[in-house]
């Protein structure tokens, strides 16, 4: 095998809690990671001069060093010593630097891909440690879960067993924001202990959707409403159109509402798109 296509799919966090500051500079966090079906396609492809090529279909994805793509298959071929190289293909359809973690993702899937083309017998502990090292959300992806709850930096990973499928509408405005920033942002309440993650995981498995809307949560959301105080209008307007639970995704731009249909998702999206250039409709994978 020398030739590999796999999906790298986005994620969107359905409640994300601050916990503190740690020592690394990283908060501890609490959050349910959910998988949808906004996927990049991964190609990989055998080398024999033993360089690291990426490619990308998006402009402002770097093909350097710096793509995090780059960082797995440099890290794996150093410390497995392999003469090989490879060539990574990136067609890109989840936002870049939107909350919806498509750079994670890619890492993830590259840290798969190369340790099967590379027939690397890397243990499960080993592969966590890869990923925790390149980004906190890495390791959420190494997982075929559609949910999953993250604590420490995001990094440490359960698997959540609910069994059904939610419908949403992600909307990306053209908006910068850096998730470095929006952490810095921060102002951490004393107040702020109560984990109720269990009860939204309780009510995501009755289906009880009117139940859930009230208990998505995102500590972020404020600073990233404070930072781009258009977001507000985006979200009163998703409301106003009929989902039932908007929030920001993660460090934000992107803007995700709850839907009990696909055809009610389609709806909203229909006159959207007229405001944005970046509307999905997506579904848990
Ligand atoms: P997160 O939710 O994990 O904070 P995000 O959705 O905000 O992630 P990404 O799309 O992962 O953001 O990209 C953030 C930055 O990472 C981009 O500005 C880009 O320069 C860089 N980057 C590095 N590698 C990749 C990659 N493979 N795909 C996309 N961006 C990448």
């Amino acid at each position: 095998m020398n030739q590999l296509t796999v999906k790298s799919p986005a994620k969107v966090n359905l409640y994300l809690k601050v916990r503190c500051k740690r020592p690394d500079g990283f908060h501890d966090i609490i959050t349910l990671f959910e998988r949808v079906n906004l996927c990049d396609d991964m190609t990989f492809r055998s080398r024999q001069d033993g360089k690291i090529r990426i490619l990308c279909s998006h402009p402002q994805v770097p093909k350097g060093p710096k793509n995090l793509v780059y960082k797995v298959a440099r890290v794996l071929r150093n410390d497995f010593s392999i003469k090989e190289g490879v060539e990574i293909y990136i067609k890109k359809r989840i936002p870049v630097a939107a909350g919806l973690a498509g750079g994670s993702s890619n890492a993830a899937t590259a840290l798969l891909a190369l340790s099967k083309l590379w027939k690397l017998n890397i243990s499960h502990k080993k592969l966590f440690s890869y990923a925790s090292q390149i980004g906190s959300d890495v390791a959420f992806f190494l997982y075929q879960s559609s949910w999953a709850l993250g604590t420490e930096r995001g990094d440490k990973i359960k698997k959540i067993n609910i069994n059904n499928k939610l419908w949403h509408i992600l909307v990306v405005p053209k908006i910068k924001l850096l998730a470095g920033k929006v952490y810095g942002g921060l102002k951490l309440k004393l107040t702020n202990k109560k984990d109720d993650v269990s009860i939204l995981i309780r009510n995501l498995r009755k289906n009880d959707m009117s139940a859930v809307g009230p208990l998505l949560v995102n500590d972020l959301e404020d600073v990233v409403l404070a930072m781009c105080p258009q977001l507000l209008r985006l979200k009163q307007k998703m409301r106003s159109l009929g989902a039932y639970g908007v929030m920001v995704s993660g460090s934000g731009p992107c803007v995700y509402g709850l839907t009990r249909t696909k055809a009610a998702a389609q709806k909203i999206r229909q006159i959207l798109v007229k405001n944005y250039a970046q509307v999905f409709v997506v579904e848990t994978l």
